[in-house]
């Protein structure tokens, strides 16, 4: 068989509990939602303002559609730039207090495309040890010199930064930690970019939407501006479809343009999906109901789950992880709720470090209170 490695591979990874699996939906992303046939609650998307499958967006995806056709037919070099994608990127740059902005087809494109463009072989990337997986990515494919500092650890970046002699300096952190929920210490990082002359990437994967005045992200949540710091965000967690921006000074997205090897070689997004982005944009900024709601639904989780064998995470946003420790004892408690209807992921290494195995909770604007509590009691039924 020209393929044995790989089973060994794939019987190594279910030996030890780490064997993915995917789950068919069988209706809209939602709280509640048909998965492999069955009715589950669900507390495992990124829809933090319940908005992947709200009306407003779908009618507005048909317009689009209506208006664009639905595939864009090219690169954004070549013919693939279309209004509705300039309108969005004025738009989000505005909303988010940069001049300007770039859109990418997803995240995972937008953080290789940044790193590969703003740094090569001379230069030094600082990043801390819990970023996500396409920043750690982004500084392979860069080749410029890599140092990873201890989680939040502001003073251990210091010393990096004051050893180091790489041409151009740039700082990578996640601003909401994707598996742990918690905050980077943004104030300081920029205190330190300026102090080294370094630039800051801040992925906003989780912030955008959910943190700051209206939603604008986590540089309004610190009231921070500065042209040094390049700001990158997802659209497919909180706005609810898909694709992502990076938003900065002009030189910088010029450049992006000119040489991140994500943006130029990819078919353009449809201009259907910034039509209906447009629309998700708006209902974020003005209705802030769904960032209060989910305030509420935190609190209502946290008291709930004091008394339990496992912690939650100290995590002040939608993201709190219920730390558990071993791989299968993880996917025990997961397949546990699962048994009661209730969908939590149990996130395991590599994606975490060993020993942190935990079941990342995510809730939604669109969760009620009644639904947190059904996960709440059935957690307190696991731990008996
Ligand atoms: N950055 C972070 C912090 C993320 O959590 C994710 C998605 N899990 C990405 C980037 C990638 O974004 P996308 O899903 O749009 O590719």
């Amino acid at each position: 068989m020209p393929f044995t490695p790989l089973n060994l591979e794939l019987e190594t990874r279910t030996e030890q509990g780490l064997l993915r699996r995917r789950r068919l939906l069988d209706s809209p992303q939602d709280v509640h939602l048909l998965a492999d046939g069955k009715p589950y609650l669900s507390f495992c998307s990124n829809d933090y303002l319940g908005l992947a499958s709200d009306p407003r967006l779908t009618a507005a995806m048909q317009r689009g559609a209506a208006e664009w056709g639905v595939g864009s037919g090219a690169s954004h070099l070549v013919s693939g730039h279309f209004s509705p994608h300039h309108e969005l990127e004025v738009a989000l740059a505005k909303f988010v207090g940069k001049p300007e902005a770039l859109l990418f087809s997803t995240g995972y494109l937008a953080n290789l495309g940044v790193v590969q463009a703003l740094v090569g072989r001379d230069d030094g990337v600082f990043a801390d040890k819990l970023n996500h997986a396409s920043l750690n990515d982004a500084m392979l494919l860069s080749r410029a010199e890599v140092q990873r500092y201890r989680h939040n650890d502001v003073e251990h970046l210091a010393l990096l930064l004051e050893k180091s002699t790489s041409k151009r300096k740039l700082i990578i952190t996640d601003t909401v930690f994707s598996m742990d929920g918690d905050l980077a210490p943004l104030p300081e990082l920029l205190a330190l970019c300026e102090q080294h002359d370094a630039w800051l990437l801040v992925d906003d994967a989780h912030g955008f939407g959910v943190v700051g005045d209206q939603g604008r992200g986590a540089l309004s949540n610190f009231g921070l501006s500065s042209p040094r710091i390049i700001y990158m965000a997802t659209l497919g967690k909180a706005a609810g479809i898909s694709g992502a921006f990076v938003a900065a000074e002009p030189v910088v997205i010029d450049t992006l343009v000119n040489q991140a090897r994500s943006y130029i070689y990819t078919t353009a997004s449809s201009p259907a999906l910034s039509v209906a982005l447009l629309e998700s944009l708006n209902i974020i900024r003005v209705e802030g109901w769904r960032r209060e709601r989910l305030q509420e639904l935190i609190q209502i989780l946290r008291a709930g789950l004091t008394e339990l064998p496992w912690k939650l995470m100290s995590s002040a946003t939608p993201i709190q992880p219920l730390l558990v420790g071993g791989n299968q004892d993880a996917v025990e408690l997961s397949d546990g709720l699962r048994a009661r209807g209730i969908l939590v992921p149990a996130i395991r290494p590599p994606t975490v470090p060993q020993g942190t195995a935990r079941l990342r909770i995510s809730l939604s604007a669109a969760h009620t209170e009644a639904d947190v509590n059904q996960l709440i009691e059935a957690l307190h039924e696991l731990a008996c």
